[in-house]
């Protein structure tokens, strides 16, 4: 029985673990984390990353857990419709949901179908060295590991990536988010829509994860950015008061802003014995909400060809060439998406609005049904 080490336990990570040891490969992970926090945040799944998790046999019970989205709606701050996008067609299609959940249920349940997987935690990856067909991992409390094959699962700074290429550049959107979870009661009417409000230079999003709770996420540009602790109810002044009422019912300390980067596409995302999976391989921008979607495609994808290939690099290679262009897509979509999003310019911004609510919904459903579909 092969023996794979993963480095990184984020969604990515677990995930393969899963898909990993289902087909009967001693798996083990090492995290930096000196344990699993209860981040102060939400995720989207789309159709593809529940297509993934039906295969793995834990759909129904992240439905269970999350509250599904039955619409993609982009509206105006005031919540006029400017796209609005029915999933219920495209879901019957591919017999899956969209849900919405909060992060730390999700990785409770992909840490609950963990059976013979040990997780270290508390085990930074400092560097890696590879000879004979042998990984060494040294860490920063000063131990080291000896393994065959290395999975860098470690997000978008990754010190997987950058022990065995120097030459990937990671870019800056320029933009920050900041991302709760609210208790706030809103009209019921919401209740399984996934909303962005957009206007000039903001946005603000907004999606139930439970039948109580709230997600939500809020932009601006990084040139009007003062510090975290700004008033964000003040900054969505001239938006919905549903918006307030949102923000208002956020317990402060919970919310998380962060700079918003992405990992310019590279070129391999393999070197030998080790491998690179989710924002380590392909971090994106979050507007497609297809981030740790693509990591969850990647994880079993990745399963599949180090089961079915003979040799770790032609698992790798096939690997490689089923999910590289559709990363690199996303990747690519989003930043543009996320350009254009966040404009401060009046004519484009009405523009936009006018070109988005002309688009045939059609148009969109081929585009959704392109992404959703797996292709392995
Ligand atoms: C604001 C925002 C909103 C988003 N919304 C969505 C969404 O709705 N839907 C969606 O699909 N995606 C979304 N994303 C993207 C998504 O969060 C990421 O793509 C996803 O978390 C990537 O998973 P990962 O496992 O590859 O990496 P990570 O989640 O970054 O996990 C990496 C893990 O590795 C660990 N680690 C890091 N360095 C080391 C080291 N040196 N040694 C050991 N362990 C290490 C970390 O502690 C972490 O546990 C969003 C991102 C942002 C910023």
């Amino acid at each position: 029985m092969k023996k794979i080490t993963i480095i990184g336990a984020g969604i990515g990570g677990l995930t393969a673990a899963i898909a990993l040891e289902q087909k009967g490969f001693k798996v083990e992970v090492f995290e930096s984390a000196t344990k699993f926090k209860k981040a102060g945040s939400g995720i989207n799944l789309a159709i593809n990353a529940m297509l993934v998790y039906k295969r793995l046999g834990i759909y129904d019970t992240i439905v269970r857990n999350a509250h599904i989205s039955n619409s993609m709606n982009i509206r105006t701050k005031d919540l006029r419709f400017i796209t609005a996008i029915n999933l219920s067609k495209v879901e019957k299609e591919f017999d899956t949901k969209t849900v919405a959940i909060h992060r730390a249920t999700l990785h409770h349940i992909l840490i609950q179908h963990l059976d013979g997987v040990d997780i270290h935690l508390h085990k930074k990856l400092k560097t890696l060295k590879q000879s004979n067909g042998k990984v060494e991992l040294s860490f920063e409390d000063g131990t080291t590991h000896t393994t065959e094959i290395v999975i860098g699962a470690d997000g978008i700074h990754s010190a997987v990536r950058k022990s065995i290429f120097n030459n990937t550049t990671l870019r800056d959107a320029k933009q920050i988010c900041w991302r709760g979870i609210s208790k706030a009661k809103i009209n019921p009417k919401h209740k399984g829509e996934l909303n962005e409000l957009w206007s000039k230079g903001k946005r603000f999003g907004f999606v139930h994860i439970t039948k109580d709770e709230i997600y939500w996420f809020a932009l601006i540009n990084k040139k009007k950015f003062i510090n975290k602790n700004i008033d964000l109810q003040e900054l969505f002044s001239d938006y919905h008061p549903t918006i307030k009422s949102i923000i208002e019912e956020t317990p402060k300390e919970d919310i998380l802003c962060n700079e918003l980067w992405d990992l310019k596409p590279i070129e391999k995302w393999y070197y030998k014995n080790v491998c690179l999976l989710g924002d380590a391989a392909h971090a994106t921008t979050p507007n497609m909400g297809q981030g740790a979607v693509q990591a969850i495609e990647s994880a079993l994808a990745l399963s599949i060809c180090l089961e079915e290939e003979n040799s770790i690099e032609s698992a790798f290679r096939r690997y490689q060439n089923i999910r590289k262009e559709k990363a690199n897509y996303v990747t690519q979509t989003s930043w543009k998406i996320g350009k254009l999003a966040q404009t401060e310019n009046t004519i484009i911004c009405a523009i936009r609005n006018f070109m988005m609510k002309k688009l045939p919904a059609r148009i969109t459903e081929n585009q959704n049904r392109k992404l959703f579909k797996l292709n392995f």
